[in-house]
């Protein structure tokens, strides 16, 4: 999971194509679309194996910035596990998003300005 969301920073769409369960992936990720600037990763809680369907599910936070929107995503992913790896299924999702003063303080914590920081313009 973590690993995928390096892969996500680094926009590895391979990476994140191999992990994705062939059940539910897409054919194409087009991450340079909408490029957005990752902050952070908390993962809150990881359920049990069940041992039936092999599937687990993780809950986790994670913010980014989107142009001039802080978003804080709350997912619940589900993985499966083939064999000895686990690959993503699916996931629900809620984003928040609060728009940011250009004058502000950068959310990355840098220090500076957003609007001379990471703001996406
Ligand atoms: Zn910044």
């Amino acid at each position: 999971m973590r690993s995928r969301y390096t892969a996500y920073i680094l926009e590895n769409e391979p990476y994140l194509l191999t992990t994705w369960d062939p059940s539910t992936r897409p054919k194409k990720l087009s991450l340079d679309e909408n490029p957005v600037k990752w902050l952070k990763l908390s993962v809150h809680s990881y359920s049990d194996v069940d041992e039936k369907s092999k599937t687990g599910e993780v809950k986790f936070s994670a913010q980014f910035l989107d142009k001039d929107h802080l978003c804080t995503m709350v997912e619940t992913s589900r993985f499966v596990r083939h064999g000895a790896l686990w690959y993503y299924l699916d996931g629900l999702n809620e984003i928040n998003r609060e728009k940011l003063a250009r004058n502000g303080n950068c959310p990355c914590g840098s220090g500076k300005k957003f609007k001379r920081c990471c703001l996406i313009k």
